[in-house]
């Protein structure tokens, strides 16, 4: 981060300073006393569980200089706001507006923090790029990461997350992006959107913060974001079945080992490689190489760029067991994106026997029961041989496995049974997708089935 003065501070937020503070200026900002250090900003959040307004005095025996809070701290220098939430957003807005380079901005129902690391990956073979780490896409953490932008930086790439309307529209507006791109718009967050077109508009409200003459970046294959007209800013499509867009893959070839596919786009055509297998990372690829383009980059340098991402923090992974195929991906589960997990499973074994392990889908609300028997019914669909299931609404993940005509399998509510099962049932050439909400810790069966079986 780059200093920023109190003047900065008071003039970006409109709070009011408790007590005079000479030539008081910040080098970094934090929202946890733990990460305090001398010449930090403390902003003290409130929630539901915590309170950061009671650790202020913490925060400067600890070496903050300044403080931004809704209640004072005597003695020391607090910018006083009504909403610590707000002053933070208008804070870190005001810092992105310090810096002139191309800002990027990823939301959609699955693939966000894919999508964000993909284009990340092509943008550092031509730019030093910012990105948020990880998955921090929230009302605080993308925010935060703004403030990792300094002067070095030639672009920067942001996930935006949202579970309510209004999430994307605040943080668009304070990241200020000349590109947005939306992933896909599918079922998660339902329960408190209502239907599929609330969900697309939330999604939408990407463009209330972007740049004039901003380009939206949309996957065209579905079938929402497909029909999608906005005079906020140039649309721009891609897709793999629909060849109307701009940017195509063809001849798509996944494996074990990665993906090849042609990439089409305005003027050419160029082979590609993934180091990654499924269709999905195929879209996150096009929406990377249409980012790439937009922002003048060459299709080879772009290519060149695929080849360095990797799947992060427990997405998919393959590995080889004594002759078995590991596909692990316990990051997270919704119906989307089990989804692209059988695909992933299909296109690693495309001859041998298929296991699935599956997981709870959590936070899916009234809709949880029917959600897991249609996913049991796709796993039926795509060829899944045996299906083991653990968790509460998992067991309905069989009832749609035996509806599509399903025979193998059991369900558990208990991991080291399944654990054992599984271990018994392993032959060398099968494969097996473990897939469940991150909550539901798979990794734990992984672990033991890969040591033991
Ligand atoms: P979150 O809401 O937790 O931030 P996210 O939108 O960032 O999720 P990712 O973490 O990128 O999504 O991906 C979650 C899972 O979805 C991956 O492990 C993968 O199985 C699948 N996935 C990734 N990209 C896509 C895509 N474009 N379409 C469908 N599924 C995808
Ligand atoms: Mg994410």
């Amino acid at each position: 981060m780059e200093q920023i003065t109190l003047d900065f501070i008071l003039n970006a937020t409109g709070g009011r300073l408790t007590r005079a503070c000479f030539n008081c200026r910040c080098t970094d900002v934090s929202t946890d006393t733990r990460t305090i250090r001398p010449g930090s900003l403390f902003i003290a959040l409130r929630g539901a569980r915590f309170d950061g307004n009671a650790y202020l005095k913490t925060a400067f025996e600890k070496g903050a200089s300044i403080a931004l809070a809704e209640r004072p701290c005597p003695g020391w220098p607090v910018v006083l706001v009504d909403d610590a939430y707000v002053a933070l957003r208008a804070l870190a807005a005001a810092y992105r507006r310090r810096f002139s380079l191309p800002v990027v901005g990823v939301t959609g129902s699955v693939g966000k923090t894919s999508t964000k690391e993909m284009i990340f990956s092509v943008l550092s073979q031509a730019f030093r790029t910012l990105k948020n780490e990880g998955n921090l896409n929230n009302l605080i953490g993308m925010p935060m990461s703004v403030f990792g932008l300094e002067r070095q930086h030639e672009a920067a790439v942001f996930e935006m997350g949202m579970s309510a309307f209004g999430e994307i529209s605040a943080l668009s507006q304070v990241a200020a992006p000349d590109i947005g791109v939306i992933t896909n718009i599918g079922v998660s967050h339902i329960e408190m959107l209502g239907s599929q077109e609330n969900i697309l508009k939330a999604k939408l409200e990407i463009l209330d913060g972007m740049r004039p003459g901003g380009k939206l970046i949309l996957n065209g294959d579905d079938p929402l974001l497909a029909g999608v007209q906005t005079d906020k800013a140039e649309v721009i499509t891609y897709g793999i079945e629909n060849t109307g867009c701009a940017y195509t893959a063809e001849e798509v070839e996944s494996g074990a080992e990665g993906t090849a596919f042609c990439l089409r786009y305005p003027g050419g055509s160029i082979a590609a490689r993934l180091q990654v297998a499924g269709k999905h990372n195929v879209y996150n690829a096009l929406a990377a190489f249409a980012v790439g383009r937009v922002l003048g980059m060459e299709p080879d340098t772009i290519a060149a760029g695929f080849l360095q991402y990797a799947p992060t923090g427990y997405r998919q992974k393959i590995e080889r067991v004594g002759g078995v195929t590991f596909v692990e991906d316990c990051y997270n589960a919704s119906p989307d994106s089990m989804r692209s997990a059988f695909d992933v499973l299909r296109t690693v074994q495309k001859t041998g026997r298929r296991l699935a392990v599956l997981a709870d889908m959590l936070e899916l609300g009234d809709t949880a029961p029917d959600a897991h028997r249609a996913v049991g019914r796709e796993a039926a669909e795509n060829g899944v041989d045996v299906l083991f299931s653990y968790g509460e609404n998992a067991r309905y993940y069989q009832e749609g496995y035996t509806q599509a005509g399903g025979t193998q399998g059991a369900h558990f509510t208990d991991k080291a049974a399944l654990t054992d099962a599984l271990c018994q049932m392993l032959r060398e050439g099968d494969a097996v997708l473990f897939k469940g909400s991150r909550g539901m810790r798979l990794e734990e069966i992984i672990q033991t089935a890969g040591e033991r079986w």
